[in-house]
């Protein structure tokens, strides 16, 4: 009988893609995916312990797959794999005994071998089955790990150092994507700007990949996530400007405006090293979307230190913010040696006081495209209208004429901070002026 996976995924794109890698190696052996863990006989749970939150929902999905393996109803095994587990996991086997397995990101060996699958890939699955989840676009992580040590992040102790793939490995599995319909590829890292830094002379880097797979038939779009502003060089900011193809987007957390809460973040840069990366882009793309992640709260952080981060925020008009209150993540040295000591109601205020200032800025950097035509690909249907991202990832939901996987014209009519709307060009009225 056809044996039967759900996967949970939580997290951030690494998560995703992790997640789709092992879909694509259960596909291999026949399993078959299915959306209701009750109707399966194998449960991951992709985690994320990055945020307090994503681990209490972890935690919580946790107790809902054993009360259903208790009341008898479901007959699964449980494996839990991603950033909760570390090295070592003798405490999870404790507190979660109902667990089959334990799998680190991205350790896909030791779940086959759990489940008594001989895989003699290196844990290098592809998908066969297309379109896949996540559509015309794939996710494509380039490097594991992180070197950096922030020292709010869990991150390294869970992904390991900085190792980059090979680049002849990435160009085969991208030309394998294209060939199936992908349209669109990001390439991933937590700090990807450091693809190749941990190969002899350095080389190939971030720009060689990007030229590497630039001309592969079919393929329209090529994205980088996620910018560590210290790794950035005017080398790769020339391929972004250079490659058709590689979209005028970059996501760079800053985290904070304060030099020395950056400096309490071991973050490794200040704010004129940050200031002078926006600046490298903007010159050489003056319309190119940027977009950061920042914290609030974090330990000992002063009134003045927090309006620092409004101040930069203001002067360099992201695009868009993602923001966080900051919650100690056991094991990171911040947790260790630093007091949490923000109090819980400042952190919220702090970081409604930065979504209001990104809402307003957002808006009016969206609200600057009204009347114009923008270049979208078309990754859904949802309500009786197309989906899809602009060149610089802003969400389009738009009328007219269009097919997944289509790079379509459109009109934008209306705009809000956090997307646009409008009509396929050929269908749109014309601007009345
Ligand atoms: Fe974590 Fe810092 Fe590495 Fe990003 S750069 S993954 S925040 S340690």
């Amino acid at each position: 009988m056809t044996k039967r996976y759900h996967i949970w995924t939580e997290g951030c794109q690494m998560n995703v893609a992790d997640s789709l890698k092992l879909a694509a190696g259960l596909d291999r052996f026949g399993w078959q995916a299915v959306d209701a863990p009750e109707t399966a006989d194998l449960v991951v749970l992709n985690t994320c312990v990055v945020r307090e939150s994503a681990e209490h929902r972890a935690v919580s999905h946790l107790g809902r797959l054993a009360a259903m393996k208790r009341k008898g109803n479901a007959d699964f095994r449980i494996v839990v794999m991603g950033c909760m587990v570390g090295p070592k996991d003798d405490e999870l086997r404790r507190r979660f005994p109902y667990v089959d397995h334990f799998a680190r990101p991205q350790a896909f060996d030791g779940i086959f071998e759990a489940l008594g699958l001989a895989d003699d890939s290196g844990g290098e699955f592809w998908p066969t089955a297309f379109p896949t989840p996540t559509g015309p676009t794939a996710y494509v992580p380039i490097i594991h790990g992180c070197d950096k040590f922030c020292t709010y992040c869990i991150v390294p102790y869970r992904r390991g150092r900085e190792q980059s793939r090979l680049l002849d490995e990435v160009v085969q599995e991208v030309a394998h994507l294209v060939h199936g319909g992908v349209r669109e590829v990001t390439l991933l890292g937590q700090t990807v700007e450091a693809y190749g830094l941990d190969f002899e002379d350095k080389r190939p880097d971030l720009g060689d990949l990007m030229a590497a797979i630039h001309d592969l038939p079919n393929l329209e779009r090529i994205r980088f996530l996620t910018s560590y502003p210290k790794d950035m060089t005017s080398k790769i900011v020339e391929a972004v400007r250079d490659l058709p193809k590689v979209t005028e987007f970059f996501n760079i957390p800053v985290q904070h405006g304060s030099d020395a809460v950056l400096q309490r973040m071991r973050r490794g840069y200040d704010t004129a090293l940050f200031h002078d990366r926006v600046n490298l882009i903007r010159s050489m793309m003056p319309e190119a979307s940027i977009t950061t992640d920042i914290i609030v709260g974090f330990c000992g952080e002063t009134e003045a230190e927090f309006d620092a981060t409004l101040r930069l925020l203001e002067e360099v008009r992201f695009d868009k913010v993602h923001v966080a209150a900051y919650s100690p993540r056991p094991g990171t040295i911040a947790a260790r040696r630093m007091q949490d000591d923000v109090p819980l109601e400042v952190k919220k205020q702090r970081l409604q006081a930065v979504e209001e200032v990104e809402e307003r800025i957002s808006s009016a950097l969206n609200a600057r495209l009204e009347g114009s035509d923008q270049e979208v690909l078309v990754e859904g249907r949802r309500d009786g209208r197309w989906f899809g991202r602009t060149r610089s990832n802003k969400l389009v939901h738009f009328a007219g004429e269009a097919a997944i996987g289509d790079v379509v014209t459109v009109r934008i009519e209306k705009t809000t901070a956090w997307s646009l709307q409008g009509t396929t060009a050929d269908e749109a009225l014309p601007l009345v002026l």
